[in-house]
């Protein structure tokens, strides 16, 4: 990523993360080669430079959608 990018996880008490993405995964159709056009991007997958992936303790299905966004709501974060 060309700059940092503040994480864009709240906590419960209303606090945003204090950590950076560091990791983006998309997840789309593939094209071949692992190469997934921005165009096609379902879904975007994020790391924080802080809690990793915010699973914490429990790896459940919730947990892990914590840090999964639809691009128009990186957008809307100004990701
Ligand atoms: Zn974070």
């Amino acid at each position: 990523m060309e700059k940092a990018v503040s994480c864009p996880f709240v906590y419960a008490n209303g606090h945003r993360c204090s950590g950076v993405v560091y990791q983006v995964r998309a997840y789309g159709p593939d094209r071949g080669n692992g190469h997934i056009d921005l165009a096609d991007v379902r879904k975007f997958r994020l790391w924080c430079s802080d809690k990793n992936d915010h699973a914490g303790a429990v790896s459940d299905y919730v947990s892990k959608q914590r840090m999964e966004f639809y691009p128009d709501e990186l957008v809307r974060l100004g990701i």
